[in-house]
């Protein structure tokens, strides 16, 4: 794992058994889109989004049927052994399911209250002052998480009144963000005010321009040391969703900003919910800030290739080895920091294969139907015939076992740079 960036330095918020911020990794949250007053259909989404990897999952807590079902689904999961904490996410009502639900305000490790959505005029002092009233009672942290689709209209009108007074007002895009950043900042100042302890509160300014994400959050992590939850609102479908936030969010990470992500995907119809948790995962993985699952190298394949058999096997590798790790990280502890390459003919294949801890070079088109198999950089066999798939696989369950069950002596981090450092 390289070094990565310096991280900005924060306070650290506990979220049930997982720290935020204060130089603990970056976390990686969810959310669910079930109907919370279903519970068995709410228990089941949470269990699969901690199963694939999410740290801390947030549900809408919008009903009071919703706010019954938190309590259920908190004991459906503890009975399952799967301790990942609850966030309620509250608007317009927040005030009156935390009080009259306690159990609910119990059963959840933080809640979330969007300062733009607490009520209007003066109710919404009111009910906001109720709400940190609750976090206070049960010991909960807060976050403060500002959408520029639902900003205060009231604040927002505040600070265009004070732009248009400057002897040269800023734009209008500007202002926005700009509220955006002073709504986080005052009603964190505000819950500490009513007794919320400083290392009880995040914060978040969600946008959803790649752009204005990365100014508004440059701007709040400058003038504040709160863990920053960090992501792209209404990012979008498939790869359109995928690539805006990972533009925005790489930036940041980047610039050490960022203490928990979530990527904010639309499913297609039918869709995985447990894909933003994945494709969190391999943000924070690729950019060398956390491993989760050993990574596969690919190569994108080209006319060198005319068969898809190396295309079948790079999917079935990253399938296996992913569909492994609920057993492996336990078993054998390290294996997330794996690299396997399968790559589709000689050319760059014994290479790459080189570099990476195990590899595989497919035989390209006009090359002889053989596949060299490469260990710490040094070739070991060569497979050929019908069955290289099932045989590379043994291989990879085999080294994983040597290498990281502690059966044999584990390489260390400088080993396994010497020899990539040499391959
Ligand atoms: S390694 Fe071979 S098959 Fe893969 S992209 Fe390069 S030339 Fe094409």
């Amino acid at each position: 794992m390289s070094s990565g960036p310096i991280r900005r330095p924060s306070r650290q918020v506990r979220v049930g058994p997982v720290a935020v911020g204060g130089g603990a990794p970056i976390v990686v949250q969810s959310m669910t889109n079930t109907d919370t007053a279903d519970i068995q259909g709410t228990y089941q989404q949470v269990m699969d989004l901690a199963l694939a990897g999410s740290e801390v999952v947030r549900i809408t807590v919008n009903t009071v049927e919703a706010a019954r079902a938190v309590p259920a689904i908190r004991e459906r999961l503890d009975a399952a052994g799967c301790g990942v904490p609850l966030v309620g996410d509250f608007h317009f009502n927040g005030h009156r399911l935390l009080t009259e639900v306690p159990d609910c305000a119990v059963a959840l490790a933080k809640y979330r209250i969007n300062p733009g959505n607490v009520g209007k005029g003066s109710k919404r002092d009111e009910q906001f002052a109720t709400m940190i009233e609750m976090a206070c009672r049960h010991d909960r942290p807060v976050r403060i998480g500002v959408n520029w689709g639902s900003l205060d209209p009231e604040l927002l009108a505040r600070i265009m009144d004070e732009n248009a007074r400057l002897p040269k007002p800023k734009e209008a895009a500007e202002v926005t963000r700009d509220a955006l950043v002073v709504s986080a900042l005052e009603s964190a100042a505000r819950a500490e005010q009513l007794g919320l302890p400083r290392d009880r509160i995040l914060l978040s300014a969600k946008v959803s321009g790649v752009q204005d994400l990365i100014r508004v959050y440059r701007d709040l992590a400058a003038r504040c040391d709160y863990p920053l939850h960090l992501g792209l609102t209404e990012a979008g479908m498939g790869s359109k969703g995928i690539v805006a936030s990972t533009a925005a969010m790489a930036v940041l990470l980047q610039e050490g900003i960022g203490d928990t992500i979530r990527v904010s995907l639309t499913p297609e119809p039918g869709g995985d919910r447990t894909r933003e948790v994945i494709v969190a995962q391999e943000i924070l993985q690729t950019m060398g800030l956390r491993s989760f699952a050993p990574m596969v190298i690919a190569c994108p394949g080209c006319g060198r290739t005319t068969s898809t058999v190396f295309q079948e096997l790079a999917a079935r590798i990253q399938s296996y080895l992913r569909s492994q790790m609920t057993v492996w990280k336990t078993r054998y502890p390290g294996v997330e920091t794996m690299h396997v390459a399968v790559m589709g003919c000689v050319v760059n294949g014994p290479g790459e294969s080189k570099h990476a801890d195990i590899g595989i070079s497919l035989p390209g088109s006009g090359e002889s139907p053989v596949a060299p198999v490469y260990v710490d950089g040094r070739k070991t066999v060569t497979l050929k015939g019908a069955a290289i798939a099932e045989e590379f696989q043994a291989i990879v369950e085999d080294y994983v076992q040597r290498r990281f069950g502690g059966s044999v002596p584990d390489r260390s981090e400088a080993a396994s740079a010497t020899h990539r450092a040499g391959a």
